[in-house]
């Protein structure tokens, strides 16, 4: 389905070039429900949480194993995380990422912090199954076939195990991280997924500061990861939860902060509005460091193209894509996205631009 309006094409990204009111971007009544309905979530307001520093797996290019964080102590009293739940919620957060070390090694403290904050996410490697008792959405991070899984998570059989614990869930959504070397191994993961009914979104490898391996993305390996996300999305339509805009955002050969302004407050310590004030990131043993914060810590901002980060960076600019009409829809068809892969009972809708095009200001 294309709106009628729907103009932009990969070489004509510019068709639409005239001062356009927001009143005119809309008019369409699909496009006016589908604002409706995103701007319902527009109260989210997240903080993230590292619940425990041990993994039962240790994967190369961790973002999670560099710096400080790594060695703080673990807060393991559930009344703890009880408190602080409630202290959050209290300060107007009112959704919680819930993330490494490994969430699934701490079942107790993920089952408090959902009885205290009902909306948010856990991510997790999916080798341990979570208990219902957390009723979040879950993250499975997929970083390739069986056998690169195997070289670089040192883990056997990551996706079927993966699978197994997760299959007919619907907290489930696979994230599958994008490196240079695993471009051509995601269709194999998507089909294995498809035939199991289970849903896919995709991240991208972000270097942590002074990485110096091989799995930082280069210009080729970008484009060939857009055309591969782009190719997925048109063949497992009910599978990929994505759009032809999340695809330009992450693979551009600049990352999210030079396109868009990251606002979180590692990037902008002087902000005090909206993320840049509520947004913070505990550390196992619950202290929080503003200067460190961000969904990502230890990432490279000019790398980062995080899927998680994103979510935050894209979704805020409501108003510099309110500049043409297809501009808008990709702008609509990211929140969108992002609903269906964070928030629990959020369903995706059909993407509304069906062309990649540029971010405002920029070419693709
Ligand atoms: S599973 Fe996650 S936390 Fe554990 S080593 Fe791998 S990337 Fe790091
Ligand atoms: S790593 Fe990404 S999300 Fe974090 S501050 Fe840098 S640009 Fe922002």
């Amino acid at each position: 389905m294309g709106l009628k309006h729907s103009t932009a094409t990969a070489a004509s990204p510019d068709a639409n070039d005239r001062e356009w009111k927001f009143s005119e971007l809309i008019a369409e009544l699909t496009v006016r429900g589908r604002l409706e309905r995103v701007r319902r979530y527009f109260f989210l307001r997240e903080s993230t949480y590292d619940m425990t520093c041990r993994c039962n797996i240790r994967c190369e290019g961790c973002y999670y194993f560099e710096g400080e964080k790594q060695h703080a102590a673990e807060a393991r009293d559930p009344a703890a995380w009880r408190d602080l739940m409630r202290a959050e919620r209290e300060r107007g957060i009112t959704y919680v990422v819930l993330a490494g070390a490994e969430p699934s090694l701490v079942p107790d403290l993920l089952a408090v912090c959902f009885e205290e904050m009902p909306l948010g996410a856990i991510a997790t490697n999916g080798i341990q199954r979570i208990p219902d008792s957390a009723g979040y959405k879950i993250h499975i991070s997929v970083w390739g076939s069986e056998e690169t899984s195997l070289r670089i998570r040192k883990a056997r059989d990551m996706l079927a195990r993966q699978i197994e614990n997760y299959q007919g869930d619907p907290r489930a959504v696979f994230v599958y991280t994008f490196t240079p070397h695993n471009i051509a191994e995601a269709g194999g993961v998507a089909e294995a997924l498809a035939r199991r009914g289970c849903r896919l979104t995709f991240n991208m490898f972000s270097a942590p500061v002074g990485y110096t391996g091989t799995l930082r993305h280069t210009p080729q390996s970008l484009s060939c990861t857009r055309r591969a996300m782009l190719d997925l999305l048109g063949r497992y339509p009910e599978t990929v939860l994505y759009s032809p805009y999340n695809a330009v955002a992450h693979t551009h050969r600049l990352g999210l902060n030079d396109l868009f302004g990251c606002s979180y407050p590692r990037c902008n310590p002087s902000t005090d509005i909206g993320l840049g004030r509520s947004f913070r990131q505990y550390r196992t043993d619950l202290s929080w460091r503003r200067e460190a914060a961000c969904c990502v810590p230890d990432t490279d901002c000019p790398d980062c193209r995080h899927y998680a980060a994103g979510s935050a960076v894209v979704t805020a600019r409501l108003f510099r894509h309110a500049c043409d009409p297809d501009r808008f829809c990709s702008w609509l068809d990211y929140v969108d996205t992002y609903l269906a892969v964070w928030v629990m009972g959020y369903a995706k809708g059909i993407n509304l631009c069906h062309a990649p095009v540029p971010p405002p200001g920029f070419d693709l």
